[in-house]
């Protein structure tokens, strides 16, 4: 899980950060507005945590540009002030939750957990392009009615293509989602290549058209419409 960090006081967004870290997740650090939203709107993240002061544009902002782009992901704002104005705009912008300064860092945790789960759930469903079907909680694949085998790491990576669908995804942004840091990942860039080559053996026999695209010098993309 890759969460996004915005917030310019450096020590609490590094506490934040090491916080997160215990728990596993991946987690990047901005310390301005401007920097978050190319960080937002350029990688992929599984949750925002935004600061709503920020030098440059605001989280508010943040999540708007975020939302405009059509991404869902969860948002959680922090405020320094309890204003009702700020959590309304917030709110009204797309944020799912938002937490009041000071927090305590357990009260961060669980929002962030709950927040996640809440995610899970939602998508836990059959995704759709064309004329294929992923059901995400069997890993069901189906194509043109024909049931399709794939490998667990063939799934993740069509999965993960399929969540940020119409999104560049580069082959690094897919090694770290399926293998996380643990691997070297430029090495892992290849495994990629390999699990793509196969899966579009499976996925488009017999096509003209394929399903995963090459970006070339960026990485893969599913689009919309085939
Ligand atoms: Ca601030």
């Amino acid at each position: 899980m890759r969460i996004l960090v915005v917030e310019d006081e450096e020590a609490l967004a590094l506490r934040i950060k090491r916080v997160l870290e215990s728990e596993n997740y991946h987690v990047e650090v901005a310390f301005d507005g401007d920097s978050g939203v190319e960080l937002a709107l350029t990688e992929t993240y599984d949750l925002l945590i935004l600061d709503i002061l920020l030098p440059g544009l605001s989280g508010i902002q943040i999540l708007k540009e975020v939302r405009r782009e059509g991404l869902s992901m969860p948002v959680l704002l922090l405020t320094s002030k309890n204003r009702v104005e700020d959590k309304v705009a917030g709110l009204d912008a797309g944020a799912d939750d938002y937490l009041t300064k000071p927090f305590a860092l357990p009260e961060l945790l669980a929002r962030v957990r709950s927040l996640l789960r809440r995610t899970s759930e939602a998508t836990s469903a059959v995704l759709v392009v064309g004329d294929l079907e992923v059901n995400t909680s069997s890993h069901a694949v189906i194509r043109a009615g024909k049931a399709i085998d794939l490998t667990a790491k063939e799934y993740a990576i069509l999965e993960f293509l399929l969540y940020n669908k119409n999104r560049v995804l580069s082959r690094l942004s897919i090694a770290e989602h399926i293998w996380g840091d643990n691997f070297d990942l430029f090495t892992m860039t290849n495994f990629v290549d390999v699990h793509i080559k196969n899966l579009r053996k499976k996925l488009d026999d017999g096509r003209d058209k394929q399903l995963i695209q090459t970006v070339r010098g960026v990485g893969y993309i599913i689009k919309d419409t085939l």
